[in-house]
This record gives C-alpha cells, sequence and structure tokens, in this order.
C-alpha cells in the first residue's frame, strides 16, 4: 500500500508535485500557510507573470495541464533591448524560432490547486508550518487563531519556498550545510498598460529590457494587455532604490534612463510607492533529504536569482525527475529520494551561478558591442553546425541538458567564440575555404569536449 504523503506548501511545485503523486495513487494531503487564493475575498490585484521554458512544460504535460495553460501562455521569442539613447535592437533566443512563454503565477497557481483538489488531494489553507521533528516526521502548525496543530507525518515534501521551514528544520540537525546569500539588488514590480484600444503598446511576443549597466527594467507580456515591468536596483548607493524617495526623484530618474517607456506608465508613481521592494535570495543546502522520510523541491531546496528565468523551471524540473524515479523504484523511497538528492542537487547549484551569470548578460552585456558581435557569431554557427553548436541559453531554455552540464559548457563556448572572434570578421573568414577548414576541426574538437561533459 502506497504511503500517505504530506506536502508543505500549495505553491507551483508543491501544487504540481501533488498532482503527479495522486496520479500515481498516492493520498495527498497539502498545508498552505496563506488563504486559498482562489477565494473572491483576496483582491486580484494585476497580473505578475513567470517565462515558462521547455522544462517547465515537461512536467505540466505529465501533470495534464501543458494544452490548457498553453491557451494563456504568450510567447516571446527574443529580447526586445531598450537602449540609453533610445535605439532599440532586438535579439532572438533560438535558431529555430524557439520562444519563451509568458505565464500568469496566479492563473497557473490556481489551476494546479484545482486540478489538485479534483484529482483528490487535500488541502488545508491557513496552516503555517512552525517547526518538523525531522527524526519523528512530527509536523508543528501554527493556526490563524494563534493555536498549534499536530500531524505526524509519513512521507514529507518541504515545497514551502525560499524560507522553508523543512529546510530551516534541517539544519538544526547535524552536519547539515546550508547557506543564504542575499544579493545587494532589490527589485520593484511595475506596469506599462494598454492603449485606448485595449491592446498591448510595445511589441507583445518578446522580454523587454532596458540594459543600464548596474541596473535594470524588464518587462513581460499579459493577455490583458498590460506588461508587468520589473526594476531591478542597488539597495544603496548611485542609482540605488535608496536615492528614490520622493516623487520628483522617481520622475527625474525614469525621464533620465527610461524615456521611452515613461509614456507607457501613467500609474508609475502609484505603482512605485504601493509596491515592495523585495530582496533577492540564493539558498544552498545539503542534504536534501532525510532517510526514507521527507524531501525538499523547489525553492525550498534551491531558491534562486530570477535572472535566467529558471526558478519555478528549476522546481517543476525537480517533479519530473520524482515522477521518473517512482516508476523506477516504485514504493521503495529510500532509493527514490536518494536518487532523487543525487541527480538533482548539482543541477541546483549549477541553476543558481547561471542565473547569477545571467545578471551581468541582461544588465550590461547585452549592450556591450563586442557581445552583440559575439551573438552574431553564435548565431551563425548555430546555423552552420545545427548539431554541434547549441549556445548556452538554447541548453538551458529549449533542453532536458542538465543545469550542471550547460553551466560547465560555458567555458568550452567561451574558449571556441573567442578562437573564432580573435580570427577577425567571422562572416568574411567564413567566404574562406581555408577558415572554413580550421573552422570545421575545432568545431569536431569543441563537440567533443561537450559530449566528454555530457551534453549535446
Ligand atoms: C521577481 C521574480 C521573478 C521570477 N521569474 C521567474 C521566471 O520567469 N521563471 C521561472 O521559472 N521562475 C521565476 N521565478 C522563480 C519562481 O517564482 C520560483 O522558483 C517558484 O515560485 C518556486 O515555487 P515553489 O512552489 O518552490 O515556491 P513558492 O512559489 O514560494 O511557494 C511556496 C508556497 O509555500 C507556502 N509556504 C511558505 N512557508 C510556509 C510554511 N511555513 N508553512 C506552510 N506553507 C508555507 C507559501 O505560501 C507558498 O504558497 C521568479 C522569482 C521572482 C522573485
Amino acid at each position: 500500500m502506497s504511503r500517505p504523503v504530506t506536502i508543505l506548501g500549495a505553491g507551483l511545485v508543491g501544487s504540481l508535485l501533488s498532482v503527479i503523486l495522486r496520479k500515481k495513487g498516492y493520498d495527498v494531503t497539502i498545508y498552505e500557510r496563506r488563504p486559498d487564493m482562489r477565494s473572491a475575498t483576496i483582491a486580484a490585484g494585476r497580473s505578475i507573470n513567470l517565462a515558462m521554458s521547455t522544462r517547465g512544460w515537461k512536467a505540466l504535460e505529465i501533470a495534464g495541464l501543458r494544452s490548457e495553460m498553453e491557451q494563456i501562455a504568450i510567447p516571446m521569442y527574443g529580447r526586445f533591448l531598450h537602449m540609453a539613447d533610445g535605439q532599440t535592437a532586438t535579439q532572438p533566443y533560438g535558431k529555430n524560432n524557439e520562444a519563451i512563454y509568458s505565464v500568469s503565477r496566479g492563473d497557473l497557481n490556481k489551476k494546479l490547486m484545482t486540478l489538485a483538489e479534483h484529482e483528490g488531494v487535500h488541502i488545508e489553507f491557513e496552516h503555517r508550518c512552525a517547526k518538523v521533528d525531522v527524526a519523528k516526521n512530527h509536523v508543528t502548525f501554527q493556526l490563524p487563531d494563534g493555536t498549534e496543530k499536530a500531524v505526524d507525518a509519513d512521507l514529507l515534501f518541504g515545497a514551502d519556498g525560499a524560507f522553508s521551514a523543512l529546510r530551516s528544520s534541517y539544519t538544526t540537525m547535524e552536519r547539515v550545510n546550508s547557506a543564504q546569500t542575499y544579493l545587494e539588488y532589490g527589485y520593484k514590480e511595475l506596469a506599462i498598460l494598454p492603449g485606448a484600444d485595449g491592446k498591448w503598446v510595445m511589441e507583445k511576443n518578446a522580454l523587454h529590457i532596458w540594459p543600464r549597466g548596474k541596473y535594470m527594467m524588464i518587462a513581460l507580456p499579459n493577455t490583458d494587455g498590460t506588461f508587468t515591468c520589473t526594476l531591478f536596483m542597488p539597495f544603496e548607493g548611485e542609482n540605488s532604490f535608496a536615492g528614490l524617495q520622493t516623487k520628483e526623484e522617481v520622475t527625474a530618474f525614469f525621464n533620465l534612463h527610461f524615456a521611452d517607456a515613461v509614456p507607457l506608465m501613467p500609474t508609475l508613481l502609484e505603482d512605485f510607492f504601493a509596491n515592495p521592494t523585495a530582496s533577492l535570495i540564493t539558498t544552498h543546502v545539503f542534504p536534501w533529504h532525510f532517510g526514507d522520510k521527507s524531501a525538499l523541491i523547489g525553492d525550498a531546496a534551491h531558491a534562486i536569482v530570477p535572472f535566467y528565468g529558471q526558478g519555478m523551471n528549476a522546481g517543476f524540473e525537480d517533479c519530473s525527475v520524482l515522477d521518473a524515479l517512482i516508476d523506477e523504484y516504485k514504493d521503495d523511497w529510500a532509493t527514490i529520494l536518494k536518487e532523487y538528492e543525487h541527480k538533482r542537487k548539482p543541477n541546483g547549484d549549477a541553476v543558481a551561478q547561471l542565473a547569477l551569470l545571467n545578471f551581468v548578460e541582461m544588465r550590461d552585456k547585452v549592450a556591450d558591442p563586442v557581445f552583440l558581435q559575439r551573438k552574431q557569431v553564435e548565431k551563425e554557427l548555430g546555423r552552420r553546425y545545427p548539431q554541434q553548436f547549441i549556445s548556452v541559453y538554447e541548453m538551458v531554455s529549449f533542453s532536458h541538458t542538465p543545469y550542471n552540464v550547460a553551466m560547465q559548457c560555458i567555458q568550452n563556448q567561451d574558449a571556441l567564440l573567442q578562437r573564432i572572434m580573435s580570427e577577425g570578421d567571422f562572416l568574411q573568414n567564413v567566404e574562406h575555404a581555408e577558415f572554413n577548414e580550421k573552422l570545421d576541426s575545432w568545431m569536431t574538437q569543441y563537440y567533443q569536449s561537450v559530449q566528454q561533459l555530457g551534453g549535446k
């Protein structure tokens, strides 16, 4: 008989995991700290979106929610850059018109919860996990009236996000490594509103970026004609949140640095002062599981900064990996959880690093002429050697290549690109047979090195 499963957190990952386990016949109960977000008593608010890519779609397919979500997902085929001098440029994400997809976080979470309940998952709202006695799997919840409730879990998953109570409880045990690092940057969500016709006022099928070196703003489209903008900036110092305290300071800053966006943001001042300035954290913990009793999943195991658009995708991939391991090892949870940790921990570490690297790329490098040249070369290599050359971005966003393999490929790709670019103008060079011979041999060497790492 299958063991009953307790999940902490009905966020994106906890809800998805519950559906996957329920489909395999497990009895699942989720305990969620917040009230039910589907209830009418909670204000709807503006749509906050997330970028979904290949890894996320795969897990939604396992859960049976892919086609429904595809109806309300907006494809973004590349970056749309708004330069400081007012010029714009586009950079496609893939060589075959691949896209990442803007989806509403709220809609996705609500649909996952509803599907979970439809499948027979029981969700207890307003149950905040205060602590877990990890050895005994004894969970203590705090209820809104201040009372406590105790639950003895059989098999327990902590899907309770970046500040996971299960993760904190793990750290009270012997020989548990854990670390958390805050970025010196914060973020604030703002909005671009639809035009008079109710339609999008900028290119809808792109992820917009205003790269400004040490800070940036991005915008993703929503189905209602709005864009959700996110301003990422240092908390302190020059061009920081600390320097934007008054309406006059905010107006002057935006007029100077994001002039083309200002006319599209009629609620800028209202949004700026109403919305919080939130912090960005990366967490690491090891181990990720305790015997055959409990495990961490999603942000609870690996909270990362949002710059690769991979946090949810990585958490969803945790779920698909677990799904495959359950098929392989049936009810042998000691092996399933050990293998899950073995497969996913290196990937959690790698995606955390990839996300930090992509911040520098988005806010700074995308506006750098050498970087733009490199992108041209990458595109041409992808066209000429489609089997051998897949950019790291494509590996991360459009494939199931493990994140740790993609991470290791960065060095190999850097070496290849440096070699090619040190020879001068690539597009002219490839007109000559002699250069092409060299290029063929470099590509063969490169491909072998990537294959050795486990990449495609
Ligand atoms: C600004 C920003 C932009 C992002 N953009 C993207 C993107 O484009 N693409 C992408 O893939 N990822 C993105 N992410 C990351 C993504 O939001 C997270 O990786 C994802 O939400 C993780 O899901 P989760 O279910 O693990 O955690 P969460 O979404 O945090 O859910 C955790 C749940 O547990 C509940 N909970 C917390 N504590 C307790 C407790 N003690 N007891 C009971 N319940 C509890 C919470 O209420 C919540 O419902 C972004 C993150 C940020 C901050």
